[in-house]
Parts: structure tokens; sequence; C-alpha cells
């Protein structure tokens, strides 16, 4: 059950933010540190997944051609491009020379 007391502290939480270089950063990491402080059980790892979970909003990327995710970044259907992206987080361009794929 949620009091006045955890109104007040995530209300803290937002509020600080604003300050911050990267207030989403902020808030996904300091409300999970006042779950777990709240919560023995709560999950920090799995709720900081959850914050990154999103519906995937492909527009066709005038770089590279591929249908590209808006928000991540995501190829759809691929697994790394020319245009450096992977879906491993390396660099897709050298991947895919390292594979003998000839893309000059
Ligand atoms: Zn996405
Ligand atoms: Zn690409």
């Amino acid at each position: 059950m949620l009091s006045r007391r955890h109104y007040q502290e995530i209300a803290k939480i937002i509020a600080e933010s604003r300050w911050e270089w990267d207030p989403v950063g902020y808030i996904q990491e300091n409300l999970s540190s006042y779950f777990a402080q709240e919560n023995p059980r709560f999950d920090k790892e799995k709720f900081l997944a959850a914050c990154h979970e999103h519906e995937h909003d492909y527009l066709r990327s005038t770089y590279c051609g591929a249908m590209v995710c808006d928000r991540c970044g995501d190829h759809q259907g691929f697994d790394r491009c020319y245009c450096g992206w992977a879906v491993s987080g390396g660099n897709g361009r050298q991947e895919l020379i390292e594979m003998g794929e000839n893309i000059d």
C-alpha cells in the first residue's frame, strides 16, 4: 500500500531529476534504489529492464535503407548493418567485413 510518504519520496526524485543530464536515467536509478530499500524482494534488474522495453517504431532510414527504430536504432530483421549498427552493440560495419561481406 502506497502512502503519502511514498508519494513525497517519488515526487522528490522527479523534482531533482530536472537538474540531471539524463533525467530519465536518474529517475530509473533512484526510484529502483528507493523501491529496493522499501521492499527487500524488489528486483532492481528486472525493473530497469522493463523501463527500457518499448514498441519499436520503425521508419525507413535514409542512410542505410533499412527499417530502423526511431527510439533505439534496432534494425527490423537484421543483426548488423553497414551503417555501423549491430544488435550486439558492436560495430556492425566491422562485423560485416569480418564475415566476408563486400560493402564498398
Ligand atoms: Zn526500438
Ligand atoms: Zn543501418
